[in-house]
């Protein structure tokens, strides 16, 4: 297809262009394996006590055995993996949902949503739930023990699926992404080229954003409760940094899950394509790697005694409240409404935009609220390895990034008032700091 007025060539590329999406396709992955050999129970700890020179002979010796490689496939992982997203889909499809629509698109047209994500939570979690409770933690320990295979088979779907929508932008009446289309086949591949690709009415951008990631997230967490359950003689013994974990990330997962309208205005479904980048990020990154946590606490259990729990609890409260009422802020305004009567600035392009309340305090506070929250899910593996807080250093460097991001968007969008916007509001996530 070539460039039109309404798809135009890209021709300003990010992640250091094709090289560097090259770079983080491949190396996510490497990493993402590279965590699990540097901190699990079968590598010998977290990191194992080896020395470096011992650590190279045996990723060398891992790397030249066939078996090694062969051991990171697992067809009952696979077929595992694949039901569950098969479940997803059927879940979205049959249960019940009001349809909302999405913002305006380039073309004209909005986009209709089946809001039904809650639902497939809580069904996801009373099935696991009365399999636990009618045979015991020792049912729903597969995930802990299955989990390279596991990681492999969401990789590999998302492979599949950055492929299958590479391939179907290209039929014709497709709206692109502004960013994906330049006509690199690698960076088009990782970046997403097409904005919103769909199967009739089935949104598969919006769906992997919620459904099969975030929701995987809690069902591994709560195996990773099970296997500690099964290791210390019943849930009575598991240990309360385990269960601080399990509430804090179950939380964040059902607020994201319940107020899944909000998900039609991020930037990820406005401006930005699906490709291989968000299909990896959301099937095997999130939850495979934001579960690192209570997979430690799994093996490693730690007790931290009711004033570090409190201490932590109300950390990470600290961190939802203004995640959660920066958020809303927000989406009350950009739905139409200012329940706090907000100052706000018009722009030319005839969009308002806040200037008090927490969007006043820095042009990110819900990162802020994120961030604070990311490093709350870290403190209760307590302090024998950095590996555990490994997710707040990448968060804190994956949200300045996306802040960059957005603020040249929003630069190239409101122009001057941009300018004038930054000067009202000059702190970028962290007010008087950053
Ligand atoms: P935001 O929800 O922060 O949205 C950014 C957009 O908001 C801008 O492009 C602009 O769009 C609008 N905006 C900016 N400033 C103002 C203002 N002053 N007043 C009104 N509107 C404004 O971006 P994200 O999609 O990045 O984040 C959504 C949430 O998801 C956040 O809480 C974030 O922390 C979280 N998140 C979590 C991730 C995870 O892995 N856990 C990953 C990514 C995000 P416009 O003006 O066009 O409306």
């Amino acid at each position: 297809m070539s460039p039109s007025p309404l798809n135009p060539k890209t021709t300003h590329y990010e992640f250091l262009g094709p090289a560097g999406t090259l770079a983080i396709s491949v190396g996510v992955p490497i990493l993402t394996y590279a965590q699990y050999f540097a901190c699990s129970e079968v590598a010998g700890g977290c990191p194992p006590a080896l020395s470096l020179h011992t650590t190279c002979l045996r990723v060398l010796a891992a790397l030249s055995d066939p078996e090694w490689w062969k051991s990171l496939w697992d067809t009952e992982a696979t077929i595992a993996y694949f039901g569950w997203y098969a479940f997803c889909v059927v879940a979205w499809a049959l249960l019940p949902g009001d349809i909302v629509e999405g913002t305006t698109l380039r073309d004209g047209r909005k986009i209709k949503y089946k809001i039904n994500a809650f639902s497939t939570f809580l069904l996801a979690l009373g099935i696991t739930t009365g399999l636990i409770l009618r045979n015991g933690p020792e049912a729903f320990t597969f995930i802990y023990n299955k989990w390279v295979g596991l990681l492999t088979a969401s990789l590999l779907m998302s492979f599949l699926q950055a492929c299958y929508v590479y391939a179907a932008s290209f039929r014709p009446g497709k709206l692109l992404a502004l960013g994906g289309n330049t006509g690199n086949l690698i960076y088009d591949w990782f970046i997403g080229r097409e904005l919103n690709p769909s199967i009739g009415s089935f949104d598969i951008m919006s769906f992997n954003e919620l459904r099969p990631g975030l929701i995987l997230w809690v069902l591994i967490n709560i195996s990773m409760v099970c296997e500690q359950a099964v290791r210390r003689g019943g849930f009575s013994q598991v240990t309360d940094s385990m269960w601080l974990v399990l509430a804090f990330q179950t939380w964040y997962v059902a607020d994201g899950l319940y107020n899944e309208s909000a998900l039609f205005t991020t930037m990820d479904i406005i401006t930005d394509g699906f490709g291989f980048m968000l299909s990896m990020g959301d099937l095997f990154y999130v939850p495979f790697v934001y579960s690192l946590q209570a997979r430690y606490l799994a093996f490693h259990p730690v007790v931290l005694g009711s004033l570090r729990t409190l201490g932590i609890f109300l950390f990470n409260f600290w961190g939802y409240y203004i995640f959660r009422t920066a958020n809303a802020e927000k989406n009350d305004f950009r739905n139409g409404s200012n329940p706090k009567n907000l100052k706000f600035m018009t722009t030319a392009r005839g969009s308002k935009l806040l200037t008090s309340g927490w969007w006043g305090r820095s042009r990110h506070p819900n990162y802020l609220g994120d961030l604070i929250m990311a490093l709350a899910w870290s403190l209760p593996t307590g302090f024998e390895t950095p590996i555990t807080y490994y997710y707040v250093i990448f968060f804190t460097f994956f949200l300045m990034h996306r802040q960059h991001r957005d603020d040249k968007a929003c630069q190239k969008k409101y122009g001057n008032d941009w300018d004038k916007y930054t000067k009202l509001v000059p702190y970028r996530i962290v007010p008087y700091v950053y």
